[in-house]
């Protein structure tokens, strides 16, 4: 047994489907001759033609968002502009997956060139490069294999565009040995209800091998006895038991309201959520809409998607946040260059501030789907600092005719300036993600950094503490959407610290709902004294595990 950081809740037990990384060519190859050329043209026409039925027999699967993917993949791995430029390289000489390789690199360039939907294909014919080359070297083709029975997904990490493959119905859990509680393949593995630990250092898992796996302690048992697999079931029922408890909107045992919110990065997750009892939505991503886009997208695009996110929430309310680009989500239209430290760098707001034609083509796009629907909107900058970049950010968004409008607190500065920087604007968001990486100064991408990402660290609590002081002494609301929201311990401290909506993915929130049910306001506070006063994480969560009622252990 393994134990890693468990990162979305929920057991599973079934066969590892083990994700391959990509290869690259084969450097003892022989060179092609021109005794060996048809063979060798024959190889790679055969291995391509094997590629592009792949991909195709995936898209019958394949979630809605992947299909399109899938569909280019398949037509690039098919066109014979690709073959002929690979049979260019092959009579050069060139090995059979060196003229991949190399062939590809050309096409990619003039793809690039071309620009637009063009340039936005790269990604997708790489990728068909590393499949093809993976089969000419007869290895495993890299990226997520296709599941033809319930799996559970082991990988060294995802990349975020491979998590949003994950078909849930096939899929039934998510192991990666490297990989932080905070990094995207966790959060959108927790935005797609599967369980999942990261960090299972050291596991090492054949292909079809049982695995079990239990998201909330961080278990993952490699080939459990039948007694080891009864175990983690009752486990999966108890938890079951406990949660089929009431719809009923956020609020403690005393009657406090907290509103209890989705966070949510496509149009799928806007459905799935808006189908569930959240009282709207706490944080829409919107970078994720545009992760693989070389031209930014248009207003009249951006228009449609958003107002298809707020149609489906109706009356509810939806907090949707500009565009967070650079650092861990880089978008390659909104690109300021390298540089030496993208975390602390031109990201968030200050990408938004040099590069202002973007944000005030998202703000008009934002503005028309307000328009277009009457939702109940406010948007959000990420990334704020001060008082003034705040203050900066609300002068756009209400020229832009948009009524409220907030900021996310995920840097200390802000934290601390909290109550100067919530007179600038309605609301502010904790973004407890980046204000765990910015207070510990480790990098949420780093898994191997461990204790200083827990997000039970009672300096980052004090941080937090210091926010909703200041939003409390400037009389505005301040919410949690960062992962801590979820945690359903968390959650408890969160809202006694004062946190007023909770915000996370849609399938964390039944388990926030009934501990919260379970809890006065003041019991919440008490629970926040004690994780403060704690030395370190393990305690502080100790603390609160034991003074809190004993359905938080049933939940967790
Ligand atoms: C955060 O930083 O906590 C947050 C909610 O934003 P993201 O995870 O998208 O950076
Ligand atoms: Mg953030």
């Amino acid at each position: 047994m393994i134990t890693g950081i468990g990162v979305s809740r929920g057991v599973a037990v079934g066969p590892a489907a083990v994700v391959a990384r990509p290869v690259g060519p084969d450097p003892a190859e022989p060179p092609t001759t021109p005794a060996t050329l048809s063979a060798a043209s024959s190889r790679v026409r055969e291995a391509l033609r094997d590629v592009a039925e792949g991909l195709r027999r995936r898209q019958d699967r394949a979630p809605d968002e992947a299909k399109p993917t899938l569909e280019a993949g398949a037509m690039m791995a098919g066109d014979p502009g690709l073959a002929g430029t690979i049979d260019d390289a092959l009579r050069t000489g060139a090995g059979v997956t060196r003229a991949v390789h190399d062939a590809v690199g050309q096409y990619a360039d003039l793809l690039l060139s071309l620009g637009g939907y063009m340039a936005d294909r790269v990604a997708d014919l790489l990728d068909v490069r590393d499949r093809v080359i993976a089969r000419l070297r007869g290895l495993p083709e890299p990226g997520l294999p296709v599941l033809t029975v319930p799996s559970i997904v082991v990988a060294r990490d995802l990349a975020s565009a491979e998590t949003a493959l994950l078909n849930p119905a096939l899929c039934l859990g998510l192991v990666t040995v490297e990989g932080g509680p905070t990094s995207h393949a966790a959060v959108l593995a927790s935005g797609l209800g599967i369980p999942a630990v990261v960090q299972a250092a050291g596991l090492v898992v054949e292909n079809g091998t049982f695995v079990a796996i239990d998201g909330s302690t961080g278990q993952v048992v490699v080939d459990p006895t039948p007694a080891k697999r009864a175990e983690f079931r009752t486990r999966a029922n108890q938890r079951a038991a406990v949660l089929a408890s009431s719809d009923a909107p956020g609020a403690t045992r005393d009657g406090h309201r907290v509103a209890l919110l989705a966070n949510i990065g496509t149009l799928t997750d806007a459905r799935v959520a808006a189908a569930d009892a959240v009282e709207g939505v706490g944080l829409f991503r919107t970078e994720f809409l545009f992760l693989d886009r070389v031209d930014a997208p248009t207003v009249e695009e951006q228009t449609a998607a958003y107002a298809a996110v707020l149609r489906a929430f109706g009356a509810r309310h939806v907090a949707i946040r500009t565009l967070d680009a650079g650092a861990d989500k880089p978008l390659a239209f909104a690109d300021l260059g390298p540089e030496p430290n993208p975390a602390l760098g031109r990201r968030g707001l200050r990408l938004g501030m040099a590069r202002e034609d973007i944000l005030v083509t998202q703000l008009a796009a934002l503005a028309a789907a307000y328009r277009e629907t009457s939702a109940d909107l406010s948007v959000m900058a990420p990334m704020v600092a001060t008082a003034a970049e705040a203050a900066w950010f609300a002068e756009r968004v209400r020229a832009a005719g948009i009524p409220k409008v907030g900021v996310m607190i995920e840097v200390p500065a802000a934290a601390l300036r909290a109550r100067q920087i919530l007179a600038e604007v309605d609301f502010a968001s904790l973004g407890t993600n980046d204000l765990q990486q910015h207070t510990m100064a480790a990098d949420r991408l780093a898994g191997e950094l461990g204790e200083l990402l827990d997000p039970w660290q009672p300096a980052v609590l004090d941080v937090i503490a210091a926010a909703c002081r200041g939003a409390a002494e400037a009389g505005r609301p301040i919410g949690v959407c960062g992962e801590s929201a979820g945690d359903p311990g968390l959650a408890l401290v969160l809202v006694g610290l004062g946190a007023s909506s909770l915000s996370m993915a849609v399938q964390k929130v039944r388990a926030v709902r009934t501990v919260l049910a379970a809890h006065t306001l003041d019991q919440c506070r008490e629970l926040a004294g004690l994780a403060r006063s704690a030395v370190g994480p393990q305690d502080a969560k100790a603390a609160v595990l034991a003074a809190a009622r004993p359905v938080l252990r049933d939940v967790i």
